[in-house]
């Protein structure tokens, strides 16, 4: 009837060969990735309020008489009136 190649039927082993199989009924496309959730603009304000108090943090070294030392992170406002306490009960000026 037909000579030469039946190009419908190379093209489908190709796409086969290609895409592993052929979708199934109702399935037009392969399944994708879920879709992306955007971040709330809250959550994003909240992330970016906790960066900037992180990066307002001051370090802060102390030493006491008994020979204990340790570095603390404060907020300005607790480096500013904290009073601090040794654990050996000494306050630490
Ligand atoms: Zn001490």
């Amino acid at each position: 009837m037909t000579a030469g190649r039946n190009w419908d039927r190379s093209r489908d082993q190709a796409r086969l060969a290609r895409q592993g199989s052929e979708p199934a009924a109702g399935m037009l496309f392969p399944p994708s990735a879920p879709p992306k959730i955007r971040p709330s603009k809250a959550s994003l304000r909240a992330e970016a309020e906790a960066a900037f108090a992180a990066a307002r943090t001051v370090l802060k070294r102390l030493a006491c008489s008994c020979g204990h030392s340790a570095t603390i992170r404060l907020t300005p406002a607790q480096a500013e009136r904290g009073r601090f306490r040794c654990k050996c009960g000494r306050p630490i000026p």
